[in-house]
């Protein structure tokens, strides 16, 4: 499949198109995350906050987002092959695509559709954990894998993962094999450069941050990232961002809504700096 890569003449169109895909069967502690997009989206829309970006753009502008609602997911292999199809026909007509998950197997599916029009992909994963693991419990489809299918299937070009806080043994290996280059949480610095050239796909696992501001995900790592972080290096990119996630958000684990506002907020400052990028 990636021999074949497509090209689209109206790739930016500059709205970004957001996509909810409900699915949680591969998510190996908990379930719950399914539940996750239409929350994320009243709370963008609750009326606690506005809808303008840090950045200035106004989000509740239809020249700047567009909702495509929710996916209706299958179950196994269907339901990957599903999502993979409609992100490719989705850059097909254009535009940058924000996807909300779900649980964080649900990235291998959209990279791969990603990786047909863009070859020569870069992805920056926010993450306590790599998800890099051979297969866990013996699922290879886990949401503890995805980075070792999309880097096996050499889907990206290079990988960069920041916040990690959950080394094993086997994941070192693992990670070491796939050159994936990991800034752990204990070397983290507000002003990291990365040195990112595009194009740029975003993931975020909410589970990266500090759980108490974050409480809504099935994984609680302590010793995470702030919010405030997260957003500074998204406005600190300069290379240009044609995709990204936020996934692992569990409502059935949130408290007062807060880790919902949290991603309703990493999704206005994504889509701001998405429409700002230089296609
Ligand atoms: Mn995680
Ligand atoms: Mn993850």
């Amino acid at each position: 499949m990636k021999d074949s890569h497509i090209s689209s003449k109206n790739r930016s169109t500059g709205i970004v198109q957001l996509i909810g895909i409900p699915s949680d069967e591969n998510s190996s502690y908990l379930k719950g995350c399914a539940l996750g997009p239409p929350k994320i989206r009243e709370a963008l829309h609750c009326g606690a906050a506005n809808l303008y970006s840090e950045l200035g753009i106004d989000i509740g502008d239809e020249s700047a987002l567009r909702d495509l609602g929710d996916l209706e997911i299958e179950s196994g292999q269907a339901g990957f092959d599903q999502i993979e199809t409609h992100i490719t026909e989705r850059l097909q007509e254009g535009g940058p695509i924000l996807s909300l998950g779900g649980d964080h197997a649900v990235t291998y599916p959209i990279i791969r559709g990603f990786s047909r029009y863009y070859p020569e992909l870069t992805i920056l994963q926010f993450d306590a954990h790599s998800d890099t693991y051979e297969d866990f419990e013996g699922n290879p489809l886990s949401h503890a894998s995805p980075f070792a299918r999309i880097m096996e299937e050499k889907l990206a070009s290079r990988l960069i993962q920041v916040g990690i806080r959950t080394l094993t043994d086997h994941i070192r290996v693992q990670n070491t094999r796939y050159g994936i280059e990991v800034i752990e949480a204990q070397h983290f610095l507000p002003d990291l450069e990365l040195n990112l050239s595009g194009p740029l796909y975003i993931s975020f696992d909410l589970d990266v941050l500090e759980p108490g501001l974050a409480p809504g995900v099935s994984h609680y790592e302590p010793g995470g990232l702030t919010v405030r972080n997260l957003i500074d290096m998204i406005h600190r990119i300069q290379a240009p961002v044609v995709g990204a996630d936020i996934v692992e958000y569990n409502p059935t684990r949130d408290v007062s809504d807060l880790t919902a506002m949290v991603a309703a907020k990493l999704l206005k400052e994504l889509a701001a700096k998405m429409i700002n990028s230089p296609l």
